[in-house]
């Protein structure tokens, strides 16, 4: 079969602004303590920004730690060049033990019973792992008060072939203002480090990590061995309602354009279900994007997109492909327009947590949900 070489579509696609990832990645930096490790998040493919785009730049800017939630990711980062350490936070089935081994992974250890499955099928090789604390999260990991915490650890560390090189846990009220989350926060976190310092007075010295993004941001702290950034890289908040100790700028915009404008009379109903009716004569633009491009059909009736530089309010249901938007009010629309979905446009934005607030989620389940579909743009303006 004749190879046929796919041209940009730009229907729908992502402008990913790696200066930004690079700025952020900066910013990220100067709030760690001396001594505290940087580790990049970039599980679900960067957040929805692609690895392929990601990965390369955060290479160039000397990062050598990385996290990712499976192994097929983990291996990806192989295949992209990662030389070093790749951090599979999820669950790995033990029988593909061989390969985290292989390949020189480092698995997130949950329990006892895991590390002796992974153990016997490692079959006389070693794997790198870090051991998960469970301080709160009610997530992965082992559970207790301090000293229980430091037995099951010392059990785990009997376990052959694994060579355990850390212990993490995860703060699930880090990003939160509130005196209570602060409070628990900080119990999180003085429980970790009550085991390290139970193991350190028995001789064994294992480093310790706990900082997301906003335990990074909210509760620095040097005890931490690394800061494992996720969303902070990306340029999203993880609780926008908080200001952040640096300036961040969001690094993917989702643009798609008009393929088409229709001038109708007042009484005309809109898309599917007729959730929409016109009260006036309006001219709509079909805009070639829809929710199997990740952009949530929750947002019927209730977002807008830019186009040449105003708000232009979406009217009706969003559908698979396609959505319509209202531009009566935007002078000299027309086909071909580009259609920012977030981003910016002229002196006007559309963020993905503004998007996200009005369904009732997070940022990062907006940039997450971006499908294979859109085309993911490398853009260094
Ligand atoms: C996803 C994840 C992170 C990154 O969280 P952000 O809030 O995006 O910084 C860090 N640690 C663990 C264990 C995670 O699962």
């Amino acid at each position: 079969m004749e190879y046929i070489k796919k041209p940009h579509l730009r229907r729908a696609w992502a402008q990913i602004h790696l200066d930004r990832l690079e700025r952020n990645l900066s910013k990220c930096r100067s709030l760690l303590p001396d001594g505290v490790d940087l580790m990049c998040v970039v599980k679900a493919n960067a957040y929805g920004h692609g690895v392929g785009n990601i990965i390369p730049c955060l290479l160039g800017c000397g990062v050598e730690k990385f996290a990712v939630s499976n192994l097929i990711e983990a291996i990806e980062l192989r295949e992209l060049g990662v030389k070093g350490d790749i951090l599979i936070l999820g669950y790995t089935p033990p029988e593909n033990a061989g390969v985290i081994s292989d390949l020189g992974l480092i698995q997130a250890i949950t329990d006892e019973d895991y590390a002796k499955k992974l153990s016997e099928c490692l079959g006389g090789k070693t794997a790198r792992c870090h051991l998960a604390l469970d301080t709160g999260m009610t997530r992965i990991g082992l559970r207790g008060n301090a000293a229980e915490l430091s037995e099951g650890v010392k059990r785990i560390l009997t376990v052959p072939g694994l060579k355990t090189e850390a212990l993490f846990t995860h703060l699930s009220v880090a990003d939160s203002a509130d005196p209570g989350d602060i409070d628990y926060t900080k119990k999180q976190i003085e429980l970790i480090c009550a085991v390290k310092s139970a193991l350190a007075a028995e001789g064994r010295d294992i480093p310790v990590h706990f900082l997301n993004s906003a335990g990074a941001a909210y509760h620095p702290d040097s005890r931490s061995c690394l800061a494992r950034f996720g969303i902070m890289l990306y340029g999203l908040k993880p609780n926008p309602a908080l200001k952040l100790p640096v300036q961040l700028e969001p690094v993917m915009e989702l643009k798609a354009m008009i393929s088409q404008i229709k001038t109708v009379e007042p009484g005309v109903d809109i898309s599917y279900g007729r959730k929409f009716t016109t009260e006036r004569q309006t001219k709509v633009a079909v805009v070639t994007i829809g929710y199997a491009d990740g952009y949530p059909r929750q947002l019927s009736q209730k977002a807008d997109v830019l186009i040449r530089g105003r708000r232009a309010p979406v009217l009706g249901r969003v559908c698979m492909d396609m959505l319509m938007a209202d531009v009566t009010d935007i002078p000299g629309a027309e086909v071909g327009d580009t259609v920012t979905l977030f981003g910016t446009d002229g002196g006007e934005t559309i963020t993905a947590d503004e998007l996200a607030e009005k369904i009732g989620t997070i940022g990062y389940e907006i940039v997450c949900g971006i499908s294979r579909r859109v085309e993911l743009i490398e853009d260094r303006r």
